[in-house]
Formats: structure tokens, C-alpha cells, sequence
């Protein structure tokens, strides 16, 4: 069985060496947005002779070919995942780096809206909510 990103690789006509294959793999089956250095453990614990150098182009390589979304969040380093079936947005915990993804479509057509009215048509966007997890005790404390 082949991953969604190989075929997608395979779809783009890109050469696909087994190091290629085995990084695509991973990126596939990883749902929390690695880095690259994520992205290196998981592939060097498959194939322990793929450096972090391939990691890099590899990934660069699927990124120009469209098949991997690159996001920034703020940490000083890009994050990757595979480029997703249908649309969804991103937030950030801060406080443990998970992110988490959602679609809301109050957001996703106000969106409209505001380019409408900027008299532009939305062919897209990237929204990214920074949060930190609510402490529940204090609040109900608060409350008390
Ligand atoms: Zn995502």
C-alpha cells in the first residue's frame, strides 16, 4: 500500500527514490503538523541512513510540487502537513505546541463578506487562532 502523499508524488510525475518514499510515508501518517526535525526522527527510525539533509530538500521538494502545506506559527520554524482534502483552519496551544484543526462557517463566510466588501472575491486564506488552554479551577473559583 502506497501513502496519499507517494501518490501524489507519483501523480506530479517526481522521481521517487525509497528515501522519498519512506519521508512521504511519515509525513502522510503524521496528523500533528511535525517540523523537519520531527519529521527526521520518524524517518530515521525507519531508514537510519536518511540525514536530516534529505529531510530538508525532500521535504522543499514536496512543498514546490504542491502536495505539502508549509505554516508558520510563530515559533521560528515552519511546521508541514500534507496539503488536506478540504479546508480547514489551525489553533495554536501555546502552552504544549499541539495544534489543533477546525472549520467554522460563520468564519469561513464572513470572510467572503469582508473581501466582497473590499470589493475583492476570497480565493482563499490561512487563519490562525493562538490560544492557551483555559484554566477551569481559577475560573470557577472566580465565579464561587
Ligand atoms: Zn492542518
Amino acid at each position: 500500500m502506497i501513502s496519499r502523499l507517494e501518490q501524489l508524488c507519483r501523480d506530479k510525475g517526481l522521481k521517487m527514490t525509497e528515501q522519498r518514499r519512506v519521508i512521504a510515508r511519515v509525513l502522510s501518517a503524521s496528523a500533528d503538523h511535525p517540523d523537519v526535525e520531527k519529521v527526521y526522527r520518524r524517518a530515521a527510525a525507519v531508514d537510519p541512513n536518511i540525514s536530516i539533509a534529505t529531510v530538508y530538500r525532500t521535504v522543499r521538494l514536496f512543498e514546490e510540487a504542491n502536495i505539502l502545506a508549509r505554516h508558520d506559527f510563530g515559533e521560528g520554524r515552519a511546521r508541514y502537513e500534507e496539503i488536506p482534502k478540504s479546508h480547514h483552519d489551525h489553533l495554536i496551544d501555546l502552552k504544549s505546541g499541539r495544534v489543533i484543526e477546525f472549520r467554522n462557517e460563520e468564519i469561513e463566510k464572513l470572510q467572503e463578506i469582508v473581501a466582497r466588501q473590499l470589493g475583492f472575491e476570497l480565493v482563499g486564506h490561512r487563519l490562525e487562532l493562538y490560544a492557551v488552554p483555559k484554566n477551569r479551577g481559577s475560573e470557577s473559583s472566580e465565579k464561587g
